[in-house]
């Protein structure tokens, strides 16, 4: 006998979280010492400056209907190792990591740099948050290119 479906559910939204620590210092090169100082503050101090980040991944479909996931969260983790945890950790942002140079390493950016270090490499689902804490009460989402789906009722 089949076991009993929730096929036409709809999606459920799957979140994994992960740690990571690194140096940063957010300055634009194209503007003066003076504006990169009076923009940025503390943030802009030459001798780099680090944060305790927490990335939160949410994947969205509807379950699987055999395994009742939507996501089995063990291949997401080592996606989220491999894509960006390993490439970012314990590293300098601005200098030691290929895919952002040229990038302000504002909290915002980051997030949209790790959405398209992950988009394609999901292993089930597909991609609907990027959350990014830089400290525990700053945080940014990001939802892709087209920002957050409208909530229908
Ligand atoms: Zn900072």
């Amino acid at each position: 006998m089949p076991l009993p479906s929730y096929h036409d559910a709809g999606p459920v939204y799957v979140t994994r979280q992960a740690h990571f620590n690194a140096a940063h210092r957010l300055h634009n090169p194209a503007k003066s010492a003076a504006w990169n100082r009076r923009t940025f503050g503390p943030c802009n101090n030459p001798k780099w400056h680090g944060h305790n980040y927490v990335i939160e991944v949410t994947v969205a479909a509807q379950p699987d209907p055999e395994t009742g996931y939507v996501v089995d969260l063990g291949d997401l983790k080592k996606v989220m190792e491999d894509r960006i945890l390993s490439k970012v950790d314990h590293r300098n942002l601005n200098e030691e990591v290929s895919w952002l140079k040229g990038v302000v390493p504002s909290a915002e950016n980051l997030a949209i740099a790790f959405w398209r270090r992950l988009e394609k490499h999901l292993p089930a689902g597909r991609l609907h948050r990027i959350r990014l804490f830089e400290t525990p009460r700053n945080f940014v989402d990001y939802f892709g290119p087209h920002g957050a789906p409208a909530v229908s009722e």
